[in-house]
């Protein structure tokens, strides 16, 4: 099993620090019809051809569409622990062994992503305690860390008084967001505790801007750190992050579906988002000298490492089943498909 692959990497491979170059893991989350899209008697646009393809759904029964192929693809049956087992544990429990780890969940407004990385979160809870607690030659110390973007501004969800939060160049950590709160977990009730006030601090303001949930990216980053003892007193100390990233909707990464004036279009498109876009596909073009344009934008500049560098990261991308929803699927599925060709080089970080 993973867990068991992972238990191995940090005590008994020897050398473990060397780099591993692997692509990202992308799978794709299908959620049923919802009640509205029932009401309306939209119809299903997809096809499963078998647990990692889906095709557009054509009423001629031809074959001539282009299908598309991931690591895996959930069909809405697929339960949220099938999802986190097969789209994120591998990857996220990294973290437990000094390789960062990140999540991203990606897809259009409605399409599934807070319910999926509720899920996810949930299960990574869990398994982390799990491990920690089964593990009797290493101490950890866990941290926790919060932030949203929303219009390019950066604001701590532990600590939302803070105000907008700088972002400055650390020459060895990488981006580093100034002043951001960091706690230290106790146990797995202090955590969900916690992830409960991010929560609640995210939906602040969404009434006075209806769609801000849509438009804000929120990461959620859990440092682990964990002491090894070894033979003749030896020590060894691991250090990693797993953030878990709950994107703004990829509508905003696109002009799709938008009427009107050039004014209502600039303030649609998510910053972000559109370089994140761009970013993967650069590096999907695999040209690795080409210019990668990081620092566009907050949310590339703080997860920069995670996409193309020193992680392991997995996409999970959520769409809708119906044929309302065409459009900006096939967005998601294309965003998705460049994905698939990004590679990272992971390494185990020592303190
Ligand atoms: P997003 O974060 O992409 O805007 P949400 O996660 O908020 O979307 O999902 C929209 C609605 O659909 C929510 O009411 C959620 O509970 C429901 N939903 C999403 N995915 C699923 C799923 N796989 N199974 C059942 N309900 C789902």
């Amino acid at each position: 099993t993973p867990l068991s692959k992972i238990q191995r990497t940090p005590s008994s491979t020897p050398g473990a620090t060397r780099d591993r170059e692997e692509k990202m893991l992308v799978t794709v989350r299908v959620r049923p019809l919802n009640r509205r899209e029932q009401a309306l008697y939209d119809l299903i646009a997809w096809d499963f051809i078998n647990d990692r393809t889906i095709v557009p759904r054509n009423p001629n029964n031809e074959r001539t569409s282009t299908s598309y192929t991931f690591d895996k693809v959930f069909s809405p049956a697929c339960t949220s622990h099938e999802v986190y087992s097969e789209g994120a544990k591998h990857v996220s429990l990294s973290a437990l062994t000094g390789i960062n780890a990140t999540i991203f969940a990606y897809g259009q407004t409605g399409s599934g992503k807070t319910y999926t990385m509720r899920g996810i979160t949930e299960n990574v809870i869990r398994d982390i305690f799990d491990y920690i607690k089964s593990t009797s030659d290493r101490d950890f110390v866990l941290k926790l860390s919060a932030l949203e973007i929303y219009n390019e501004t950066v604001v701590d969800l532990l600590n939302r008084d803070s105000g907008p939060l700088r972002l400055w160049d650390d020459p060895e950590k990488g981006t580093i967001v100034e002043k951001l709160n960091e706690e230290v977990i106790g146990d797995s009730q202090h955590l969900r505790h916690l992830i409960g006030i991010c929560e609640a601090q995210r939906q602040v303001g969404e009434t006075a801007l209806n769609d801000k949930s849509s438009r804000s990216h929120q990461i959620i980053r859990l440092t682990i750190e964990s002491t090894v003892r070894e033979n003749l007193g030896r020590v060894k100390s691991f250090i990693a992050s797993l953030n878990l990233v709950d994107l703004a909707g990829s509508e905003r990464a696109s002009q799709t579906n938008v009427v009107g004036t050039r004014l209502v279009e600039g303030s649609h498109i998510n910053r972000s988002l559109l370089t994140l876009t761009t970013v993967i596909r650069k590096l999907s073009a695999g040209k690795r000298n080409s210019h990668i344009p990081y620092r566009d934008s907050k949310l590339t500049r703080i997860l920069q490492s995670s996409l193309g560098g020193n992680a392991r990261t997995a996409i999970i991308c959520t769409m809708s089943p119906a044929l309302s929803h065409v459009e900006q699927t096939r967005n998601t599925l294309l965003f998705a498909t460049s994905a698939k060709e990004v590679t990272n080089t992971a390494r185990v970080n020592m303190v």
